[in-house]
């Protein structure tokens, strides 16, 4: 790569050098590395179990990877796992139980998967526990229960918190649902993580955006945003089929996510997951959407953009000074951001890297 990494000194001096420039615009921006739990998560996808519903645009045993198999199954091949990583000597993980309904499985259900987080527990293989329900099957009495068991964060799977849009994708619950189950966690004390579906039925961009404030307004502690996407076999399909429903275009929800995810930033939330996990068997199932395999990857690249071309002001780039982590996605996929920055006056020897979590821009006027 041409771009050339200065060590701290170097860019601190450099930095400094500019500052005492006439007319250069001097910008330091806070840029830290998206934060990172604690334990590798060891996801548990159980495919619908609980579900009340079968939601118009979910192909769960197509999104997991996990086929038809029986909870009995998946449960003795998790127990393997860990088996195998206590025999190595693996560090232990965070147990989380996605792709369905957890607080609406029957008890029995439950408990099964309760007993191999205990074991796991016990065992020193699993250090934490979390799992993923709908906002309209949570009670108070479901989440104590769960936080007994080792529980430390409940995602709902929230979609949108706006009623209309919830209408439109028959989700079966309104937004002050949403909001009360949000609450109903928090209130027990346990870590709450919101997942919203920009592009659902009913879900435009700004709704989208709105949806974002809502979750961080009601205390989320994590996001995840999960495109829409148009999955053989289910409801959504027919209505795409029919022309009464368009998943959002790239360029849209690229648009979008990167508000929403600088929304996040300022709230200092995280955003855990941006699209479906590439799992076996996904891309022959989408139909259309927007899916990449490295959307976050692409909105944050997206969001540095936008957010040092704000900070110029319609100055030009002299240099710009960014953190390391960004290597690996600064320019895009392809390079398709180039000419962005070539726009902003940013040539690839202008660009350094250094260890620091923020942006250092120096800019003039043309
Ligand atoms: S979206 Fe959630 S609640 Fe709806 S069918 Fe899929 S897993 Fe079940």
């Amino acid at each position: 790569m041409a771009c050339k990494a200065l060590d701290a000194a170097f860019a601190a001096a450099y930095t400094q050098g500019m500052k005492n420039t006439p007319s250069f615009l001097s910008i330091t921006l806070p840029w830290p590395a998206p934060a990172r739990g604690n334990a590798p998560v060891r996801p548990v996808f159980i495919p619908f179990s609980g579900c009340p519903t079968r939601c118009i645009f979910c192909a769960q045993h197509v999104q997991t990877g996990q086929g038809q198999r029986s909870l009995a199954s998946i449960l003795a091949a998790v127990r393997d796992d860990l088996r195998q990583r206590r025999a190595r000597q693996a560090p232990a993980v965070e147990l989380a139980f996605f792709g369905g309904t957890f607080t609406a499985m029957p008890a029995a259900d439950q408990q099964a998967c309760l007993d191999v987080a205990k074991q796991g527990f016990d065992e020193g293989t699993v250090c934490a526990l979390r799992c993923s329900t709908r906002p309209d099957c949570l009670s108070a009495q479901a989440v104590h229960r769960l936080m007994a068991a080792g529980c430390t964060m409940i995602e709902l799977g929230v979609q949108s918190f706006h009623d209309s849009a919830l209408v439109t994708a028959r989700r079966g619950y309104s937004g002050a649902v949403a909001q009360e189950a949000c609450a109903t966690v928090l209130a027990a004390g346990c870590a709450l993580g919101v997942q919203l579906m920009p592009g659902m039925p009913g879900v435009t961009a700004a709704i989208f955006l709105q949806d974002v404030h809502k979750a961080l307004t009601c205390g989320a502690h994590v996001l995840r945003y999960y495109p829409c996407l148009v999955l053989r076999g289910t409801v959504l399909e027919d209505l795409y089929r029919q022309g009464a429903y368009a998943p959002w275009t790239w360029q849209e929800t690229l648009a979008a996510l990167t508000q929403g995810w600088l929304m996040a930033r300022q709230a200092k939330v995280p955003v855990i997951r941006m699209g479906l996990a590439p799992e076996e068997g996904l891309d022959a199932a989408v139909l259309a959407g927007p899916q990449h395999k490295a959307l976050g990857a692409e909105v944050q690249a997206q969001a540095l953009l936008h957010t040092v071309e704000q900070a110029c002001r319609g100055q030009k780039l002299q240099a710009l000074i960014v953190p390391r982590f960004c290597q690996g996605f600064f320019w895009g996929e392809k390079r398709r951001l180039a000419a962005a920055w070539a726009g902003l006056g940013l040539s690839s020897q202008q660009l350094h890297w250094h260890a620091q979590p923020e942006l250092v821009l120096h800019c003039a006027p043309e």
